[in-house]
């Protein structure tokens, strides 16, 4: 097993039985995700379509333009104007019930909302009449309690990630210079080839394949494909791996590796990720580069879960959702368990199993780290990640379940 693989939790084996005084050990790090803050509430679809037209709407076609979706989709072309088209875009959804974040520049799209069937789709539908965003793929999944976003954000930004030092000065809108996209099939069969995943191994004949995960550890902890490897840092955006030079990081998957002969096959959520670091890869002279096209909701949704395990993470207040949720409208009750059940998660604070994958913040609002928490800490911690942040000074109260916290100037100021 290469050193390089991420913390020591166990893929579908269970763990040993915890302690039930576990020694509550930390390192202090960053606060990762201060500025992803879920909305305190959801509101429900009990929008009335307005119909234009006086033909008659069957009542089942009149539920589907209701029902709330989060729809996703991303583009890296040459915008001559971005600021026009914001003005545009924004424009189109006058009067329409969309909140998310949309963000347009000099290289393109990115966006990620949330809304009503018919307003959603219409939206998209509509970026797409535009010949260069003709071919993008959009993806939609269902958002049962509604808005996922709390607002909307559409304007420019100098980068459609984020990334430290921002994304405009790579060569995103060159596609030799991205990854190679394999579709989810072609993925899948990539994935069942593979014999040997040690890119550590000394043997030196044939091709090596590295299936590398960029995205977060919070994201990684929550669901994976079996086999990947992902570097030990926190944060896609302010990472550094492959590109360590001199200083040589052990943790980093992508050290001393063979850039000419290894084939590196790179997933994302939804691929805009992949597409971003592997134009920094390229440059770093690593030749054969693919990532999953759409992403792992795209593979979800294709190809089930082959090969993949436990669920998977998403920035709009949903936060994480079964494989099931993409393949039809919803997984049943009983679905839900079963893959639930398969996957071993663990507690942040003492490594003993997690079964219902979805993350908390912790309760120390100038901390508010997404993590993983077994109900037996998130009592005895009172909501927060460590012991540390049980003893800081602006605290919110330990809500039961997984509830959302309110906005964080409600506690300062005194509910
Ligand atoms: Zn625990
Ligand atoms: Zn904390």
């Amino acid at each position: 097993m290469a050193s390089a693989v991420h913390h020591n939790c166990h893929l579908l084996r269970p763990l040993p039985t915890p302690s039930r005084h576990p020694r509550l050990s930390f390192s202090p790090r960053p606060a990762g995700l201060r500025s992803f803050f879920p909305a305190p509430g959801f509101r429900l679809g009990t929008h009335a379509v307005a119909l234009a037209e006086p033909e008659f709407v069957p009542p089942e076609e009149e539920e589907e333009d209701a029902r709330f979706v989060v729809v996703t989709f991303y583009k890296f072309v040459p915008l001559e104007d971005p600021h026009a088209e914001v003005v545009r875009h924004l424009n189109f959804l006058q009067g329409r019930d969309i909140h998310g974040r949309i963000y347009l520049n000099e290289q393109g799209i990115n966006a990620q909302y949330s809304g009503p069937h018919k307003d959603a789709v219409a939206y998209a539908d509509w970026v797409k009449k535009h010949h260069r965003f003709s071919d993008m793929l959009v993806q939609t999944s269902p958002a049962v309690t509604g808005h996922a976003f709390p607002r909307l954000k559409l304007r420019y930004k100098p980068s459609l990630v984020q990334l430290e030092g921002g994304s405009l000065h790579l060569p995103l809108l060159d596609p030799n210079m991205r990854a190679t996209p394999l579709t989810p099939s072609e993925w899948k069969e990539r994935l069942e080839a593979r014999t040997c995943l040690d890119v550590s191994s000394s043997e030196t004949s044939g091709r090596r394949l590295l299936l590398l995960d960029v995205r977060n550890d919070y994201e990684w902890d929550i669901g994976h494909f079996e086999g990947a490897q992902r570097p030990n840092v926190d944060c896609f955006r302010s990472t550094s791996f492959g590109l360590s030079g001199e200083m040589e990081d052990p943790s980093d998957p992508l050290n001393g590796i063979d850039r000419e002969r290894t084939d590196i096959l790179m997933y994302c959520t939804g691929g805009i990720r992949c597409d971003v670091y592997s134009t920094i890869l390229r440059k770093k002279g690593f030749r054969n580069l693919y990532t999953l096209e759409g992403g792992v909701s795209n593979y979800l949704k294709a190809e089930e879960p082959a090969g993949w395990v436990g669920n998977l993470f998403v920035f709009d207040g949903r936060l994480s959702l079964p494989p099931a949720t993409f393949r039809q409208s919803l997984p049943s009750e009983e679905e839900e368990k079963e893959e639930n059940g398969r996957w071993v998660g663990c507690c942040y604070a003492c490594r003993s199993e997690v079964v219902e994958l979805r993350h908390r913040n912790c309760a120390n609002i100038d901390c508010n780290r997404l993590y993983l928490c077994c109900g037996w800490c998130a009592e005895e911690l009172r909501g927060c990640c460590s012991s540390d942040c049980k003893v800081a000074p602006r605290l919110r109260p330990l809500l039961p379940g997984h509830q959302r916290y309110l906005k964080w100037h409600v506690y300062r100021d005194g509910r």
